[in-house]
C-alpha cells in the first residue's frame, strides 16, 4: 500500500488500487501545517475515489475542498458537520467503515468525530483525533497499519496502549515542522520510541507530501 501525507493529520491511502483521502486537505492551525496549495489543487483536479473527514476542526478539514469532493463523488464519509454520511462504503475490494469515536480532551464533548477502518488485503485504521483508550472497548478487526496523531506516541503510557492494538506499522501524523515545534513534540516522541527496546511496531513520521510504501505479507 501507499500512504502519502497531504495535510497536517491527513493522508492519501492507496490500498488494493483504491484511493482514499482522509482528513487530506486542511487549513493551518499553528504550529500544524496546512495542505500546500499545489497539493490541494492537484487533489481537486484528480479527486480520489473516496473522500472522508473525521471531524470539522480546521487542522483536519477544508470546507471548500469538501464541497468540491461532494460535487465530484456524490458522497463524503464522515460526520454531518463535515457534510458526510456514516454509511460504510465498498469500492473495489476495499470496505471503508466509519466508526463513531470521541475526540481527545475537552473537545470530545462537543465535536462530532469518527474514525475509519479500511479492510482489503490489509487492515488500516485511521483514528483522526480520537482518544486512544476507547478502542480497547470496541470489537474491530486488528489493524496491520495504524495511522494516528502524536498523542498515541508522546508518552510511555500512550505508546504502551498503542502497541497493544497489535499493528505492524504506525504512521504518526499531526506533527509540526521541526522548526515550529515549540511544544517539544519531536523530542517527546523520539524519547518514547528510543526507550522502547522492542522496536515494535515500526514507526514512520512522514513529511507533508512524502509517500511511504508499506509492503505487508498479505499484499
Ligand atoms: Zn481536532
Amino acid at each position: 500500500m501507499e500512504i502519502r501525507r497531504t495535510a497536517n493529520a491527513g493522508i492519501l491511502l492507496k490500498l488494493d488500487g483504491v484511493t482514499i483521502l482522509m482528513d487530506g486537505v486542511c487549513r493551518e492551525v499553528k504550529p500544524y501545517p496546512a495542505t500546500p496549495p499545489e497539493t490541494k489543487a492537484q487533489l481537486t483536479a484528480q479527486m480520489p475515489e473516496v473522500v472522508a473527514f473525521t471531524h470539522s476542526h480546521k487542522d483536519h478539514y477544508d470546507p471548500g475542498f469538501a464541497a468540491a469532493a461532494l460535487q465530484k463523488n456524490g458522497v463524503i464519509i464522515g460526520p454531518s458537520e463535515c457534510h458526510g454520511t456514516m454509511e460504510p462504503l465498498t469500492v473495489g475490494s476495499v470496505r471503508i467503515t466509519p466508526v463513531p469515536s470521541r475526540h481527545i480532551g475537552a473537545a470530545g464533548k462537543d465535536t462530532q468525530h469518527v474514525s475509519f477502518v479500511m479492510e482489503g488485503s490489509s487492515c488500516v485504521w485511521f483514528t483522526g483525533d480520537a482518544s486512544p483508550t476507547q478502542f480497547r472497548n470496541l470489537s474491530l478487526p486488528k489493524p496491520d497499519v495504524l495511522i494516528v496523531p502524536y498523542a498515541y506516541c508522546n508518552t510511555a503510557a500512550a505508546w504502551e496502549f498503542t502497541q497493544q492494538l497489535g499493528a505492524s506499522y504506525v504512521v504518526l501524523l499531526h506533527m509540526p515542522a521541526p522548526t515550529d515545534d515549540y511544544q517539544g513534540l519531536w523530542d517527546a516522541v523520539h524519547s518514547v520510541i528510543k526507550s522502547d527496546i522492542s522496536g515494535q511496531p515500526t514507526v514512520y513520521i512522514p513529511d507533508v507530501n512524502k509517500t511511504l510504501t508499506i509492503q505487508l505479507p498479505r499484499d
